[in-house]
């Protein structure tokens, strides 16, 4: 039995929640995923690979796939853009590789509203005060920054009931294991002789 589509799955919660550790462990572990790079407009971090982690734009440039509408979805967070691109979703999707998005709460929404069958997954962090301590012991964000970070997770949190799943990050190997079996049950349901 063949799922003729790839699945879309979205990966979204609170910055600092711990989504890009989540998603690598995951990757480590499950070849038949493919992940879609975002393009992203902020600074690159020491330890980070355009092309691997981020592509790396300018404003202006970030503003022409937005105004040519290469883009999936795309928020400003924190000052800065991010967003999906469109091409690369839709093709492996075509091609009957389910895609893996991981992204902020603002992006997510929007493709729930181009992609309703996609499934949706909301890590929520074991508390508010272990997401502050996250973003702080990250070490790369000034005071303001941090402080920014805070408040859009409050908000993101909120948004918490539009998703398929909650994901408590209590421990990654828990939460990457119940990832997947969100996406062994999500292809379950979708298998027809
Ligand atoms: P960071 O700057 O820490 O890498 O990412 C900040 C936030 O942007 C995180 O919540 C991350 O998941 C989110 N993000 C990364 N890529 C995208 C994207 O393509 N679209 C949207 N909407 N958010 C993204």
């Amino acid at each position: 039995m063949i799922d003729e589509k790839g699945i879309l799955f979205v990966l979204s919660g609170p910055s600092g929640v711990g989504k890009g550790t989540v998603r690598k462990e995951l990757f480590e572990q499950d070849t038949d995923l493919r992940y879609s790079i975002s393009m992203t407009t902020r600074n690159i971090r020491p330890g980070e690979t355009d092309g691997v982690d981020y592509f790396y734009k300018t404003k202006e440039e970030f503003e022409t796939l937005i105004d040519q509408n290469q883009l999936l979805e795309y928020a400003q967070y924190v000052n800065n853009y991010y967003g999906t691109p469109r091409e690369y979703v839709e093709k492996t999707l075509a091609e009957g590789h389910d895609v893996f998005l991981e992204i902020e709460v603002q992006g997510a929404l929007q493709v729930k509203e181009n992609f309703p069958e996609g499934v949706f997954i909301f890590l929520f962090p074991p508390s508010l005060e272990e997401l502050k301590n996250r973003i702080v012991s990250r070490g790369t964000e000034t005071e303001d920054l941090v402080i920014n970070r805070l408040k859009a997770a409050r908000d993101e949190i909120e948004m918490m009931d539009a998703y398929d799943y909650v994901v408590v990050n209590d421990r990654v190997d828990h939460a990457v294991e119940k990832v997947q079996s969100i996406i062994q049950s999500e292809h379950c349901k979708r298998e027809r002789i």
